[in-house]
C-alpha cells in the first residue's frame, strides 16, 4: 500500500490570502481512491524551506504531491527545488516547448524568456499535459519515490490530477482505477446523500463520492481494480443500487450533461427541437449548440424578451399578455405552441420568468419561472419557484427546461 502526502506551495496560502482548496480536492480524491495519506503541509515560496519540507515528506511518503509555484515568475521555484533535491538538471521538453509557443501565438501574446522556463523539466520527468494553462506539471522519480508537481490554479490542477496523477498513483500501487460519473437532476445534494448514506459511508471498493454542480448532483463511483473489466463488474451493482434508490432523476451513468442526453434521445427518435426563450436569453439554445452534431436535431432558437416580440414572433395573444402577464403559464404555453408552429419542429420548449434582482412582486416573486413544451400531442407548462441570483435562476431554469424535454422524450 503506498502513501501519499500533499504539499501546497505559496506565500499567499501561508498568509491566509487564499484558501488551500487544492489540498482539500486532492485529499478527497486520494481518500476515494483508497490511497493512504497522513500529512499535509503549506510552505511559502522559499527554496530552503521548500527543500526542507520536501525532504521530510519524502522520508515518510512514497508520493509527494506538490501544487503551486510552476508559473513563469521569479518566485515560482518549485521545479528547480525539486530537481535539485533529486539531483536532476532541468532540460527543455521539445513537445512542451512547441505547445507553449503555439499557445502564445494563438493568444497573440509575446513570449518572454521567463515563459520558456515552463517548458523545462527535471531530466527524465514524466510530463503532465495542462490543457487549461501554460504550465505543465511533471513527475520526478528516484529510488521508488516520486514528487508530483502540479500548477496552482485549481481549474488547471484538478483535471491533471484526475486524469493523469490518480491513474499514476493507482498503477504504482499495483492496480488501476475505473470510475463512472452518475448525474442526477431534480433531487438535491442532501437528499441524495441521505438516501445513499449507507453506500457513501460504508462502501470501500468501489467508493461513492458526491459532488455538487450548479443545480445538479453528481456521484463518482470509483473502483480499484486490476483492469477495466474487473472495474466494470465491481461498479455495476453499485450503479444499480443508485438507480433504484434515486429513480429517474438519474439521467446519466456516463457523465453526460442533460443537453447531451436530450440530443441523443432526439436523434434516436428522429425528432427536431426549437426553443423560445425569455429570461434565459438564449442560454438553452447556446447549451444545445455546444454539443457537436446538434444540427441533426436543433432547428432554431429565438429570444423573445419584450411582449411585442412574443406577439410578433410567436403569435402570443395580446389578450393573454394583458390578462395573465408575460410570466404566466398561459404565456409559456402560447410561446411553445407558437414556436413549434413557426419553426416546424417536432418539439418546442419555451421559458418565461423573473430572473431578478428586480421586477418581482408578492404575487409573482423573483425566481418564478414557467416552462412550456409543445409537441404533436399538445402543449403543457410547468411552474417553478427558483432561488438564487439572476445567473443561477437562468441556469437552473435552462436545466429544468432540458429535464422536462428529457422526461418527455423518454415517455
Ligand atoms: P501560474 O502558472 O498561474 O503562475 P503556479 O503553478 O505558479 O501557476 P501559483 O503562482 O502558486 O501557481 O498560484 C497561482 C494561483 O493559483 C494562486 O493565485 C491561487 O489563485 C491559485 N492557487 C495556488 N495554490 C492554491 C491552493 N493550494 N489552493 C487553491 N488555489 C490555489
Amino acid at each position: 500500500m503506498i502513501t501519499a502526502e500533499i504539499v501546497a506551495v505559496g506565500t499567499e496560502l501561508l498568509m491566509g490570502q487564499i484558501l488551500n482548496t487544492n489540498a482539500q480536492f486532492i485529499a478527497q480524491r486520494l481518500a476515494s481512491a483508497g490511497v493512504n495519506h497522513f500529512f499535509q503541509t503549506v510552505v511559502g515560496d522559499n527554496p530552503a524551506r521548500l527543500t526542507q519540507t520536501l525532504s521530510l515528506a519524502l522520508s515518510r511518503a512514497d508520493v509527494v504531491i506538490v501544487t503551486g509555484g510552476l508559473g513563469p515568475t521569479g518566485d515560482d521555484l518549485t521545479k528547480e527545488t525539486a530537481a535539485a533535491l533529486f539531483n536532476k538538471p532541468l532540460q527543455y521538453d521539445e513537445e512542451s516547448l512547441s505547445t507553449l509557443k503555439a499557445r502564445f501565438e494563438k493568444m497573440g501574446r509575446e513570449m518572454t524568456p521567463n515563459n520558456l522556463k515552463q517548458a523545462m523539466f527535471p531530466r527524465g520527468s514524466i510530463i503532465l499535459k495542462n490543457d487549461n494553462g501554460t504550465a505543465p506539471g511533471c513527475i520526478l522519480e528516484e529510488n521508488g519515490k516520486a514528487i508530483v508537481l502540479l500548477p496552482g490554479p485549481p481549474r488547471e490542477m484538478q483535471p491533471i490530477f484526475e486524469e493523469q496523477v490518480l491513474p499514476y498513483i493507482t498503477q504504482k500501487d499495483g492496480g488501476t482505477l475505473y470510475s463512472r460519473v452518475i448525474r442526477i437532476f431534480g433531487v438535491g445534494e442532501s437528499a441524495v446523500e441521505y438516501r445513499l448514506k449507507e453506500l457513501i459511508e460504508r462502501q470501500t471498493n468501489p467508493t461513492v463520492a458526491p459532488y455538487a454542480l450548479t443545480g445538479e448532483v453528481t456521484l463518482r463511483v470509483t473502483a480499484r481494480c486490476k483492469d477495466a473489466t474487473e472495474g466494470e463488474a465491481l461498479v455495476a451493482p453499485i450503479l444499480e443500487i443508485i438507480q433504484t434508490t434515486i429513480g429517474d432523476a438519474v439521467y446519466s451513468t456516463n457523465n453526460e450533461a442533460l443537453h447531451e442526453v436530450c440530443g441523443k434521445l432526439l436523434i434516436g427518435n428522429k425528432m427536431t427541437l426549437s426553443v423560445a426563450e425569455s429570461c434565459t436569453g438564449g442560454l438553452i439554445a447556446s447549451t444545445i449548440v455546444s454539443m457537436p452534431g446538434s444540427s441533426a436535431f436543433f432547428t432554431e432558437g429565438v429570444v423573445t424578451y419584450a411582449n411585442i416580440a412574443k406577439q410578433n414572433r410567436l403569435n402570443v395573444k395580446e389578450e393573454t399578455l394583458l390578462k395573465y402577464g408575460a410570466v404566466s403559464r398561459e404565456t409559456a404555453l402560447e410561446m411553445a405552441e407558437g414556436m413549434r408552429v413557426s419553426s416546424g419542429s417536432d418539439i418546442a420548449l419555451s421559458v418565461t420568468g423573473i430572473a431578478g434582482p428586480n421586477g418581482g412582486t408578492e404575487e409573482k416573486p423573483v425566481g418564478l419561472v414557467y416552462i412550456g413544451l409543445a409537441d404533436q400531442k399538445g402543449a403543457e407548462a410547468y411552474e417553478f419557484r427558483l432561488s438564487g441570483n439572476r445567473e443561477r435562476i437562468r441556469q437552473i431554469a435552462s436545466l429544468n427546461a432540458l429535464d422536462i424535454l428529457r422526461r418527455r422524450l423518454k415517455e
